[in-house]
C-alpha cells in the first residue's frame, strides 16, 4: 500500500503523525475515519503556491462533497481557499462553520427554491446557475425580496470527452449539467444574465468531470472555453471576467492509476491559461479551479477490525470488516478499487488473496475484491488508505449500522471532527417509540 503524507512504518506498525495506528484504535474504536491533518494543508498549500499568475487573479475553491463537516469547512476556511456547495445541506452545514460567505460557490443541477433562498438570504458570494429555468426562478427570488447584484456564474457544457469512468463523466453533450456551448440559446441566456438588474454576472464555469488522468484534457477544456469566450465577447459585445474551469484531477487509488504530480500539472495549466488569454487577447480577471478529490482523499483512511475470516467451499476467502459499503459505497457504487494493509503486519510477506467484505446483508458489499495479504487473524487493524473523498459524504445507515467517527490528527493533537453515531442517533427520527 502507498503511505501519503504523515503516514509511516515504525516498529513494524503503520504511524500516523505522531500517533501509533493501535492506540487510535483503541481510543477511538473502529470503523474510524482518520484525516491526516499536516499532510492536508501540506497539499493545499501546493496548490496555492502553484496555481497563480501574474496575469491574473487565482481561486482555489475546494469541492466540498468530497468530504464536509463544519469542521472540515473551517479548516478549508483557515487556509484561504473558496468552496463549493452543491444541495441546501451542504451550503447550511459551512453556514453553520466560520466560513466567510462571500467564498461561498454554490453549485447543481436543480437548485430547489428553498436553497436559492437560503443562499440568497446568507449573501453567498457566487450562484453557479446550471439553466435557463434556474435563472428565472432566481430572478424571481432576488425581486421579491429585494436584493440585488448577487453573484453569478453560468455552467456551460464545453462538450469534451475525458477518459474515465462513465458515471463520473460529465460533460458529454448529453451531460445533465450545464447549457451546452454549441446551443444558440446558451448565448441568448448570457445575454439575460448580462442584462439583469438583479444579478452581477460574473463569467462561466465548466467541469468537464472527475479522477481524469490526461492533462491534455484539462489544456483543451481551456483552448475551448477562451474559443467560446472569444465568440461570446464579439457577438455579444461584453467582457467576460472570470472563469472558472471545475475540478477532476485524478489521484492513485491503487498502481492502476498513473496520476500527474499536482504542483507541475498546475504550472503547466496556468501557463497553457495564460497562453490562451494573451493569445486571445481576453481579458480575464480571475481564474479558478474545484479540486475535490485531489485535494483530500489521499489524506484521509478508514481503519476497520477483522471480524470473521471465511475460506468458502468455492475456494475464495473472505475477511469481514466491522464496516464496508455503509461507509464506502464507492467500490459498490463504481467498481472503485483501494489498497488495504493490516498495519500490524507490515513486515510479513503477502502470501494470501482475500476479498475484503463489509457487513451490509449485499453480496455487492465488498470493499476490495482478491487483495494479497499476510495472513489475517480475527481482531487484526485493516487499514485501506485514499479514502478522504466521497466516503464519508457518501455514507449511509443502510442495515441501520451507525456511522463512523472521524478524526484529524495535527502533529500534536488530535481533533475528533464527527463523533460515531449511536443506536439513538438511528432512531432519533422515528416518530413512533416504544407501545
Ligand atoms: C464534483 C465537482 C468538483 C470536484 O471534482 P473532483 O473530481 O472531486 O475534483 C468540482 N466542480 C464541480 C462543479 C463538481 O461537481
Amino acid at each position: 500500500m502507498k503511505l501519503f503524507g504523515n503516514m509511516s512504518i515504525i516498529n513494524n506498525t503503520i504511524n500516523i503523525g505522531n500517533y501509533n495506528i493501535n492506540d487510535l484504535a483503541k481510543e477511538y474504536k473502529t470503523p474510524l475515519y482518520i484525516i491526516d491533518e499536516d499532510g492536508l494543508v501540506e497539499n493545499i498549500k501546493d496548490y496555492k503556491d502553484n496555481f497563480k499568475s501574474d496575469k491574473f487573479k487565482t481561486e482555489i475553491i475546494y469541492a466540498s462533497k468530497a468530504l464536509l463537516n463544519t469542521y472540515m469547512a473551517n479548516l478549508i476556511n483557515k487556509n484561504n481557499l473558496s468552496i463549493d456547495v452543491v444541495s441546501g445541506g451542504e451550503l447550511y452545514t459551512v453556514l453553520k462553520s466560520k466560513f466567510d460567505t462571500s467564498k461561498i460557490y454554490f453549485h447543481g443541477n436543480n437548485k430547489l427554491k428553498n436553497e436559492l433562498l437560503l443562499a440568497i438570504k446568507n449573501n453567498i458570494g457566487t450562484i453557479v446557475i446550471d439553466n435557463k429555468n434556474e435563472f428565472d426562478l432566481l430572478e424571481e427570488l432576488l425581486c421579491e425580496n429585494n436584493i440585488k447584484n448577487q453573484g453569478i456564474m453560468l455552467r456551460v457544457n464545453p462538450g469534451i470527452e475525458a477518459h474515465t469512468h462513465e458515471y463520473i463523466k460529465t460533460t458529454k453533450n448529453d451531460s445533465k449539467f450545464g447549457e451546452s456551448i454549441f446551443d444558440i440559446n446558451t448565448l441568448n441566456l448570457i445575454k439575460q444574465m448580462h442584462n439583469s438588474k438583479n444579478v452581477n454576472f460574473k463569467g462561466l464555469h465548466c467541469h468537464i468531470g472527475s479522477q481524469i488522468f490526461e492533462k491534455q484534457s484539462f489544456f483543451k477544456e481551456v483552448e475551448v472555453m477562451t474559443d467560446f469566450i472569444v465568440d461570446v465577447q464579439k457577438k455579444l459585445n461584453i467582457t467576460i471576467d472570470e472563469l472558472n474551469l471545475g475540478g477532476g484531477f485524478g489521484i492513485y487509488y491503487t498502481k492502476e492509476d498513473n496520476p500527474f504530480k499536482i504542483k507541475e500539472f498546475l504550472k503547466e495549466y496556468i501557463k497553457v491559461i495564460e497562453k490562451n488569454i494573451s493569445s486571445k487577447n481576453l481579458k480575464i480577471n480571475k481564474v479558478q479551479i474545484e479540486p475535490g478529490r485531489s485535494l483530500i482523499s489521499n489524506f484521509g483512511s478508514t481503519l476497520y477490525t477483522v471480524g470473521n475470516i471465511k475460506h468458502t467451499f468455492g475456494g475464495k476467502s473472505y475477511i469481514f470488516v466491522d464496516g464496508g459499503m455503509t461507509d464506502n459505497l464507492r467500490p459498490a457504487l463504481y467498481q472503485a478499487k483501494y489498497e488495504a494493509i493490516l498495519p500490524n503486519k507490515v513486515n510479513l510477506k503477502k502470501e494470501y488473496k482475500y476479498t475484503i467484505a463489509g457487513k451490509c446483508c449485499e453480496s455487492g458489499d465488498i470493499l476490495i475484491k482478491d487483495i494479497h495479504l499476510p495472513k489475517a487473524d480475527l481482531n487484526d487493524l485493516l487499514l485501506i488508505n485514499s479514502t478522504g473523498a466521497y466516503t464519508y459524504s457518501m455514507s449511509s445507515n443502510y442495515n441501520r449500522i451507525e456511522k463512523p467517527a472521524m478524526i484529524f490528527i495535527q502533529k500534536d493533537k488530535i481533533n475528533i471532527a464527527v463523533k460515531r453515531e449511536t443506536y439513538y442517533d438511528l432512531i432519533r427520527n422515528d416518530l413512533v417509540i416504544g407501545g
